[in-house]
Parts: structure tokens; C-alpha cells; sequence
């Protein structure tokens, strides 16, 4: 017996690794986007590779694919060094990479969309029905159910995404790498993708998994490495760390990740809705009659499943739609049609506002940074030179200050919005915002696509405006973060509000419910005892 374990014991640690990179670096122009990566992938298990945004982990997985070529370093499959010079090679050396953004002809069959561009492999010498058997056998081994006759353009983002992976499959590839795969999926087609990566693991498949979020890893991952502007800073298993000791190791600093804040002390009425109704352009009913108060000093979540018209919750109270009812800023009425109903007038009226989509709504990305921290403040006598001039360098100094603080990366106020990751997009929009010291602050998904350094510098700056005696109205889809920041939770489900609750006296089973449309018999009474 102990000989047998320890013949598995040398075997296990003799056994190739399905992957290794040794020394690789790359560096765009000034940027070194990695840095000398040592990285070892045993076999069968699924790898986890965190990071934030613009660590390098794209860059490294290109370089692994034959996209980028590396300045210097070494690539290794199954122990034998193995230049990767183009995706051709990767195929070949069995590597498969599922793209973030979906390769597939939209208007081409799943069965086509499989077998296009695979000139090498099997197809030359097999029919499409022979591929279609092929396909067949590798959903059932898997669980990857897709209709092979279906376009591409009717399937879900879901599906698509299985297609993808059974076209790295019919590559024949033993490597998997996906590349945040989990973007642009609900949280019940996420766990569906994991349950598909397990089974691929437990067939002897190695998968590489990139994400930038911490619960991913913990639910998905044998293994996990991580990196940091550009460097590998640790490799562990997973079942012996902690998300605490991940995010310290992604951000280099300790990180909260748990909001910390006092009781609120709420004050006077700031804002006071009454039966707010919006029609969309069809004439739909989309808001149906809401009312709500919020006072100073404190946060009001508002949980639901998107589409239920908490978007345009926002934009009526934000002056981008028109609405019916009545709405009172301190007191005083706030136009919800006509004259007064517009973003402008908003914002002088002391109502700032972090719109759910930046790109639209939030930032011009053709415009330079410090333009984008005006965009919308440029008649504030703080930016005046003279009556029809603005202070450039005024704005500029400005935005430097604010890119210091929100650790906007880089930080360049020259820099046009489009060229800023995403998180740091949004971090340019709350710098605005927040900085305004609005008397109401109204936020739509303020850390979506963002890291969890940014999101807990985010966070702690919505407690902060709070804490000055502000008003803030937040929308979120993610229930942690309405669960963690709100003072009170209204939930909203098809443009009306189900209940309200205090967190400390509620849980995601019940918010769960009144976000599907399901109301206890007394939501009416605890909506009033929540005032
Ligand atoms: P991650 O995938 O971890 O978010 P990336 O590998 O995409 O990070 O990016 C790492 C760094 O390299 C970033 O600073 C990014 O801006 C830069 N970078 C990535 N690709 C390019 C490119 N093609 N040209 C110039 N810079 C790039
Ligand atoms: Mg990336």
C-alpha cells in the first residue's frame, strides 16, 4: 500500500503539465502588460487566473493563443517547449480559446458556424452529416445541449456561448481557455457554464478560467493564480485561500469587502414622489404609479430584476424622460414635463445623477477626460474664465485632482473617455457626480464592469455623501450590493413597488419573492411602518 501511494504520489508530481509558461513578457509601447509570468497548469483541473482589469490576463492568454508573440519567454504543452506563432499552432497543439466577444456568423447554422474555418481538421474529408454525429456524441458527453440546426441569431447569449466551446471541441482542443466568460451571462446560465467546465474537467479536460470576480473563482476553481499590473503575484489552491486573501493579493492592499457604516440619521424629506407614471414611445405603462420619499442622509435601494422600470425610475427623476405625477425637491416641485424636465435644469437644481450606461448616457467618449468631468458642469462659475470662455486650465487641474482621488487609471485628463477601461470609465462619471455634493444623488448600477478595489472605493464614497446628510436613490441588479449600501430597500417589480423592507429585517429568499412579483399580505402596512 504504501509503495502504490507513493508510485501515484511521484506520478502525480512526474505528471507534464498540460500548460506552462516560463518568463513570458509582453509590452505594448510604454505599457508592460506582463511582466516575466511563470505559470504551471496541471492537467484535468480547471484554473482560475483573477486579476482587475488591465492586469494582463488577456494579454497572456493572446500570447498562449498565437495572437501576440511574446517578447521573450517560453511556452511548454504537456512538457515539450512548443512555439505558438499563430492560432493555427495553438489549434493544433490542442489549445481552444472561447472568445469574449463570440466569433459566430449570425446567420449561419450552429452545425456551420462549427465546421467553418476548421479547413484542417476533419472537415475536408467528412460530411456535414458526419459532422452532425460528431457534434451529437460531444453534447451528450458533455451536457451541452444546442439544436445544431438553429442560427446562431435566434440563440441566447448562452447558447452561443456552448457553441463556442463545442467548436473548440470539434478542434479537438484539450486546453480550454475562456476569457470572462461570465459577462454576459444571467447568474443561472453562469452556474449552467460551470456545471458544463466540471464535467469537461472530469473527462481530463484542462480549462484555464479568467475572471475578475472573487465568487467565480471560489465556485469553479481546483487552482488559481494571480496577477497584478502586469505580474504574476501568486499561485494557490483554492481550497486554501479565501476571497479576503485573493482581493488583497489582486489589489495589493486589504480590501473591505463587506461595506462598513453606521446607522443613518435620517433627516428632512429631500425628495417625495407621488404616483409617477411613464409611458414608453409604444404607449406602454412602464412606471405605474410609484411613491417614495428619501431623506437626507439616507439610501434608498431599489432591488429588482431589470426591466421592471427602475431605469425609468431614473430617468424621470433624472430629467431624461417624461413623466406624470408629482415629484418635491426639498419641498419645492420638480418638473416632470415641459420646462424644467430636462438633465440641465436637474443638475442645477442640486440632482446629480450616475446613469446605468455610461456609454450613452454618461460620458462623450470622443471627449478628453476633463471634458467629460464638465460635460454637463461647464455653466458652474467655477469653471468660468470670463461669460463665454471656460477655464481650461482651471477644468484641467480640476480633473487631475479627481483622477488622484478616484485612482483613475492612467491617470491622463487629455486622454479620450474611450481609451479608459470600463471601471475606470465609471469612476470618471462618479468623480463628477459625487463631487457635485448633490442634494440627491440618483445612481444606476454604479460598480457594474468595475473591480473590487474600485468597488469598494465606490462604495465608500456613496456612504460618505451619505453620511454628509445627502439624499441617494440607487438602483442595482446585484442584491449583495442593494443588500450591503441601502438604508431601506424598495423592490419593484413590472413599474410598481412591491414592498419596502429594512435590510437588517429582510433576506435575499424574501427580496427574491417581491422581486418576482409575489407580495406578502401585509407589504402595504411595512411599507408605511418603514418611513
Ligand atoms: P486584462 O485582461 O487583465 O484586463 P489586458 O491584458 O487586456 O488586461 O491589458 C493589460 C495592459 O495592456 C493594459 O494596460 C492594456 O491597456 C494594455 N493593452 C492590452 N492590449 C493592448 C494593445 N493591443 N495595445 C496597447 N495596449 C494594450
Ligand atoms: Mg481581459
Amino acid at each position: 500500500m504504501a509503495a502504490l501511494a507513493d508510485t501515484l504520489g511521484r506520478q502525480e508530481t512526474a505528471a507534464p503539465f498540460a500548460i506552462e509558461l516560463r518568463g513570458i513578457s509582453k509590452a505594448f509601447g510604454p505599457v508592460q502588460a506582463n511582466k516575466d509570468i511563470n505559470i504551471a497548469v496541471p492537467k484535468g483541473t480547471i484554473h482560475g487566473i483573477i486579476g482587475e482589469n488591465g492586469a494582463g490576463k488577456s494579454t497572456l492568454m493572446s500570447i498562449l493563443y498565437g495572437f501576440y508573440k511574446a517578447d521573450s519567454g517560453q511556452i511548454l504543452v504537456g512538457g515539450h517547449p512548443t512555439p505558438i506563432p499563430d492560432s493555427q499552432s495553438a489549434i493544433r497543439a490542442g489549445i481552444g480559446m472561447v472568445f469574449q466577444h463570440f466569433k459566430l456568423v449570425q446567420n449561419f447554422t450552429v452545425l456551420e458556424n462549427i465546421v467553418l474555418g476548421a479547413e484542417e481538421g476533419a472537415l475536408l474529408n467528412t460530411s456535414l452529416g458526419k459532422a452532425r454525429q460528431v457534434l451529437k456524441s460531444l453534447a451528450q458527453e458533455y451536457g451541452l445541449n444546442v439544436d445544431p440546426d438553429a442560427l446562431i441569431e435566434d440563440l441566447s447569449v448562452g447558447h452561443q456561448q456552448r457553441v463556442e466551446i463545442l467548436k473548440a471541441l470539434y478542434r479537438q482542443a484539450d486546453i480550454l481557455i475562456l476569457d470572462e466568460p461570465t459577462g454576459v451571462l444571467t447568474p443561472d446560465e453562469a452556474d449552467h457554464l460551470f456545471r458544463i467546465l466540471r464535467g469537461l474537467r472530469d473527462q481530463g479536460k484542462t480549462i484555464i478560467l479568467i475572471t475578475h470576480k472573487l465568487r467565480e473563482i471560489m465556485e469553479a476553481t481546483d487552482n488559481v493564480s494571480v496577477m497584478r499590473r502586469g505580474t504574476m503575484v501568486a499561485t494557490v489552491k483554492t481550497s486554501e485561500t479565501s476571497p479576503e486573501q485573493l482581493a488583497e493579493l489582486m489589489v495589493g492592499r486589504k480590501v473591505l469587502l463587506e461595506v462598513q457604516k453606521t446607522p443613518p440619521v435620517p433627516g428632512k424629506v429631500v425628495l417625495s414622489v407621488e404616483n409617477l407614471r411613464v409611458r414608453d414611445e409604444d404607449g406602454v405603462e412602464r412606471l405605474r404609479g410609484v411613491s417614495l420619499e428619501i431623506r437626507a442622509g439616507e439610501i434608498l435601494g431599489i432591488a429588482g430584476v431589470a426591466g421592471n422600470g427602475q431605469s425609468e425610475l431614473l430617468a424621470a427623476l433624472g430629467g431624461m424622460v417624461k413623466a406624470s405625477g408629482v415629484a418635491l425637491l426639498n419641498g419645492a416641485p420638480l418638473p416632470l414635463a415641459g420646462p424644467g424636465a430636462d438633465g440641465q435644469s436637474r443638475r442645477e437644481a442640486g440632482v446629480a445623477h450616475v446613469p446605468e450606461d455610461r456609454h450613452h448616457h454618461g460620458l462623450i467618449l470622443d471627449f478628453a477626460a476633463w471634458e467629460n468631468v464638465a460635460f454637463g458642469y461647464h455653466n458652474d462659475p467655477k469653471y468660468q474664465k470670463s461669460a463665454l470662455f471656460m477655464d481650461n486650465a482651471a477644468l484641467r487641474a480640476d480633473t487631475e485632482r479627481k483622477m488622484a482621488t478616484y485612482d483613475v487609471r492612467p491617470p491622463i485628463p487629455t486622454l479620450e473617455a474611450k481609451n479608459f477601461s470600463g471601471g475606470n470609465q465609471q469612476k470618471i462619471v462618479v468623480a463628477r457626480e459625487v463631487e457635485q455634493n448633490p442634494d440627491l444623488l440618483l445612481i444606476g448600477q454604479p460598480t457594474r464592469g468595475v473591480d473590487i478595489g474600485a468597488i469598494e472605493f465606490i462604495h465608500k464614497q456613496l456612504v460618505a455623501l451619505r453620511d454628509a446628510g445627502k439624499a441617494i436613490l440607487l438602483v442595482s441588479v446585484e442584491l449583495d450590493e442593494i443588500m450591503s449600501l441601502s438604508d431601506r430597500i424598495a423592490v419593484m417589480f413590472d413599474g410598481q413597488i412591491m414592498g419596502m423592507r429594512d435590510p437588517a429585517r429582510t433576506d435575499e429568499r424574501e427580496l427574491g419573492l417581491l422581486m418576482a412579483g409575489m407580495t406578502g399580505e401585509n407589504a402595504g402596512a411595512m411599507k408605511k411602518e418603514a418611513h
